[in-house]
């Protein structure tokens, strides 16, 4: 013990005190500080979970004639004319009921009233043109989805041998039995027509048809262009 020590011994140990229980105070206030930090990242996480990607804003999928542009642009540009619907030969195609919003009253292919039979000529293509409006693209593929077979209800599943859609379908191998004797469905070759669902003598039937679920936006083809520049002059 030094002379200063022996002078003031109590003073020392005060100090000494003092500076341990700063310690001891400082080590509880960070460890509060970071129970703290953990709690807030815990909640922000909860209510701002991380996601890979931005969200996409979600459409309902309708099985809409063929050609017809993305869900979002079509419900937009679609008038309601109905001038679609009279021109399509079978008669498969009615407007959309049962739903609120703009959707309401546009047109879709009802299977089972036949069908879409893929005409050559698209006139439901045509009268949209000659309607002023131009939302079902003529030279987009004919794909509006692909149908998907009730293993609950097919009898084929329950093992009765029936080929009624595939007699049906107008697409080679587009449905076939496979080696159970059990129709199944190709979806790339498939294209949702749903020719197929009113051929099965299941009621309702055993079939239905899975709309595609992301169309294409319009595309620009050069003879369609009005922007499009003729050839340069002389
Ligand atoms: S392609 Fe023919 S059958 Fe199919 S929706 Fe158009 S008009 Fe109707
Ligand atoms: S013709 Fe065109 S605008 Fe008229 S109901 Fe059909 S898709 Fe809509
Ligand atoms: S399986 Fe059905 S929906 Fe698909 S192409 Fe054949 S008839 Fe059309």
């Amino acid at each position: 013990m030094d002379e200063k020590d022996e002078k003031d011994p109590i003073s020392r140990r005060e100090m000494l005190r003092k500076k341990l229980g700063l310690g001891l105070a400082q080590s509880i206030g960070y460890a509060l500080g970071q129970a703290h930090g953990v709690r807030r990242h815990i909640e922000q996480t909860i209510r701002d979970p991380i996601s890979p990607s931005p969200p996409t804003p979600k459409t309902a999928a309708y099985l809409r004639p063929p050609g017809a542009i993305d869900e979002i642009s079509f419900t937009a540009q679609c008038t309601k004319c109905n001038a679609c619907i009279e021109a399509c030969p079978p008669k498969t195609l009615v407007p959309l009921t049962g739903v609120f919003g703009k959707a309401f009253g546009t047109p879709v292919i009802d299977p089972n009233l036949g069908g879409c039979t893929m005409c050559e000529d698209r006139p439901c293509a045509k009268a949209c043109v000659d309607a002023g409006v131009d939302i079902l693209d003529a030279l987009l593929p004919m794909n509006m989805g692909h149908a998907t077979i009730h293993r609950s209800s097919c009898r084929s599943h329950f093992g009765e041998e029936c080929t009624l859609c595939i007699d049906a379908c107008p697409i080679e191998n587009a449905i076939a039995h496979d080696w159970r004797k059990i129709p199944t469905v190709n979806p790339d070759i498939c294209t949702g027509c749903g020719i197929c669902v009113k051929s099965c003598p299941v009621e309702p039937s055993a079939i239905s048809i899975v709309p595609l679920a992301n169309r294409p936006p319009k595309a620009v083809h050069p003879d369609h262009d009005q922007n499009a520049q003729g050839p340069a002059p002389d």
